[in-house]
C-alpha cells in the first residue's frame, strides 16, 4: 500500500540526492482583478530535468541497501535517465533497454551516465520481455517506471513540498501517464489536506485513465495513445497498482487537445520564460483553463526534456 508515512520515509531517503524544486507563480499578487493565481511546481529544473529521479532514487537506494548490484529498466525517456543517473552515483551497473529507433539526445543522456544501452525491438512489450530475460542473476533488479509503491512514494514527495510551498491551494493539476506521479501526489495531498482538489490531466489522444475511471476498470486504448505529442503520456492503460489509488483520490480528469498542449508550451516559454516538455504542458493547459475564477491553482511541471526536432512543431 501507499500511505502518507511511506511518502515521508521516501523523503528522508532521497532528500540529499535530489533538488527541492521551486514553485513559480504567475499573476500580479497585488492585483484584485479576481483572476486565478497560477503556480508551477518546477520539476523541469530537477536533476535529470524530470521528477522521475525521485521515485527511481527511492527505489534504487532501497534495493542497493539490500544487495542490488545491477538495475535494469526498459524506458528510453525520463525514467531511463533517472535510473542511469542513480546507478552512476551508487557505482552499480545499469542496463537500459531502448527501442531501436530511440532518439539521439535521449541515447546520449543515458550514455553520459555510463549505462549500458541495449537496443531491442520497437514496442514496449518487446523491450519488457528482453529486460525480463536479464533478471536471472542474483543482485539484478528491474526498476518499473510507475507501477511500484516505492516509485510512487518517491514521486509523492512532490506533494509534500507543494503543501509547504503554497498556502491555501484550491486545485492541483497533474499529468497522467501510467499514474505513478499522480498516485504519489494525490496520496500526499489528500492524506494531509483533503480540501485541495487533485485533478488528473490527459491528452484527448491518450485518454485511457479517463475511460478507465468512467468504466470502473482498467481500459486499454491500444496504439491510439502514440498519436499525442506528449511523449511521456503515451501509456495505453493505467497501472494495476496505480489505478485503485486514482479511483480513491483523484477528484476528476480533464482532457486537453493537441492544440491546447502547444499553446500551453508557448505560454510557459513566453510568459514564464520556462522551457517545459509537452507532457508537462498538458497539466499547464488544464490549469490555464481552470473553470472557476479567483482561485489558487498549481500545475505540476513534470519535466523539461524537449526533443529539439519537435520544438518548431510546438512553437
Ligand atoms: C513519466 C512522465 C509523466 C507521467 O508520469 P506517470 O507516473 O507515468 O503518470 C509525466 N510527465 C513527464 C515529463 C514524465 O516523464
Amino acid at each position: 500500500m501507499l500511505t502518507l508515512s511511506k511518502i515521508q520515509e521516501a523523503r528522508e531517503n532521497i532528500s540529499s540526492f535530489i533538488k527541492k524544486t521551486p514553485v513559480l507563480s504567475y499573476g500580479d499578487p497585488l492585483s484584485q482583478n479576481g483572476e486565478n493565481t497560477i503556480f508551477l511546481k518546477a520539476e523541469h529544473l530537477q536533476l535529470t530535468r524530470s521528477f522521475k529521479i525521485r521515485g527511481a532514487t527511492n527505489k534504487i537506494r532501497k534495493e542497493a541497501a539490500i544487495g542490488a548490484r545491477h538495475v535494469v529498466t526498459a524506458s528510453s525517456g525520463n525514467h531511463g535517465q533517472a535510473v542511469a543517473c542513480n546507478a552512476f552515483h551508487l557505482g552499480i551497473k545499469a542496463t537500459i533497454v531502448t527501442p531501436t529507433d530511440v532518439v539521439l539526445p535521449k541515447l546520449q543522456a543515458i550514455k553520459n551516465y555510463n549505462a549500458d544501452v541495449v537496443m531491442h525491438g520497437t514496442t514496449s512489450d518487446e523491450r519488457l520481455s528482453y529486460a525480463g530475460s536479464l533478471l536471472q542473476d542474483k543482485g539484478t533488479v528491474f526498476i518499473p517506471p510507475y507501477d511500484d509503491y516505492d516509485i510512487m512514494a518517491g514521486q509523492g514527495t512532490i506533494g509534500l513540498e507543494i503543501l509547504e510551498q503554497v498556502d491555501e491551494l484550491d486545485a492541483v493539476y497533474v499529468p497522467i501517464g501510467g499514474g505513478g506521479l499522480i498516485s504519489g501526489v494525490a496520496t500526499a495531498i489528500k492524506e494531509s489536506n483533503p480540501n485541495v482538489k487533485v485533478i488528473g490531466v490527459e491528452p484527448q489522444l491518450a485518454n485511457d485513465t479517463f475511460l478507465s475511471l468512467q468504466a470502473g476498470e482498467r481500459v486499454n486504448i491500444g496504439s491510439e495513445a502514440a498519436g499525442t505529442i506528449a511523449d511521456g503520456l503515451r501509456t495505453n492503460t493505467p497501472g494495476e497498482k496505480t489505478f485503485p489509488i486514482l479511483q480513491k483520490y483523484v477528484d476528476e480528469i480533464r482532457l486537453v487537445s493537441e492544440e491546447q498542449i502547444c499553446q500551453a508550451f508557448t505560454w510557459a516559454l513566453t510568459q514564464m520564460n520556462q522551457l517545459i516538455e509537452p507532457s508537462s504542458a498538458v497539466a499547464v493547459a488544464a490549469a490555464l483553463s481552470h473553470p472557476k475564477q479567483g482561485e489558487r491553482v498549481l500545475a505540476v511541471v513534470s519535466g523539461g526534456n524537449v526533443d529539439p526536432k519537435i520544438l518548431r512543431e510546438l512553437f
